[in-house]
């Protein structure tokens, strides 16, 4: 039997708070006439008032995939001012969505409850969540990485359990952002942890990945995509930069 981690790369490009319309379209445009870019193995995490451009994009078969940033713990749709249900993300044309990201975590206090609400309404709506998880430097130095991954990989496998794919995010924290990576040697420790887990908890899911996210650039993207327990990877910053970002794309190519 094949292994459930034997799928194609991902990359994911998390654009977080930023942009305009103008520069948007104009970013997608680059994206869809990219070949390396324009592939289905490539997602873009809009923010929620830009989706709609992408979806534009995608009515003109753009290769790439729709993701969002966030989605309201709210399953249904309702009196529920300023949230985005999963409903209305799927209905846009999103494919996935990120879940657990740190700065959620660290800004709007998102915990168990929340995250775990948020993967069973994606799961109603058949997107695919884009689950993200990492330890602080705090926990890092105290030789509590891994301890703090998997505790939040167990808060919602009852939810993970669900899925007919899995995609984990390995991001430490300190690392998002920072210009700091972590070592390949320490992503390839965690990520086989990760996989362990995974597979031990998740006997019949099909298909499971696990990406690093933390400062991934153009030029550090290759070597990290070349490891074999790397399935993707998430990329902030540097997804802004389009030149960095087909890079980036490039080198998944190659694996
Ligand atoms: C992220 O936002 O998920 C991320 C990894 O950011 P950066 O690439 O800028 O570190």
């Amino acid at each position: 039997m094949s292994s459930p981690f034997s799928a194609g790369k991902l990359v994911i490009a998390n654009w977080k708070m930023h942009g305009s319309v103008t520069q948007v379209r104009a970013a997608l445009s680059v994206l869809s006439q990219d070949s390396a870019c324009n592939q289905s193995h490539i997602m873009i995490a809009l923010p929620t008032p830009y989706l709609l451009l992408a979806n534009e994009w995608q009515q003109q078969q753009a290769g790439w995939q729709i993701a969002a940033q966030d989605v309201s713990s709210f399953a249904e749709d309702g009196a529920f001012t300023g949230e985005v249900s999963a409903r209305m993300l799927a209905d846009v044309g999103c494919r996935a969505v990120l879940v657990g990201h740190s700065e959620r975590r660290q800004y709007f206090a998102e915990g168990q409850q929340v995250l775990s609400k948020k993967l069973k309404a994606l799961a109603q709506h058949h997107l695919l969540p884009i689950f993200c998880v990492g330890e602080s430097f705090a926990q890092r130095e105290a030789g509590l990485a891994w301890q703090t991954v998997e505790q939040q990989l167990d808060e919602v496998m009852p939810l993970l359990k669900e899925l007919p794919q899995v995609v984990v995010a390995y991001e430490p924290v300190w690392a998002i952002g920072t210009g700091k990576v972590a070592s390949l040697a320490d992503v390839e420790e965690m990520h086989t942890q990760l996989q362990k887990k995974l597979l031990h908890s998740l006997p019949a899911c099909a298909t499971m990945r696990v990406l690093y996210g933390g400062s991934v650039k153009a030029d550090n993207a290759e070597a990290i995509l070349a490891l074999p327990q790397v399935d993707g990877v998430l990329v902030g910053g540097a997804s802004l930069d389009l030149g960095q970002f087909k890079k980036i794309c490039q080198a998944s190519e190659k694996r």
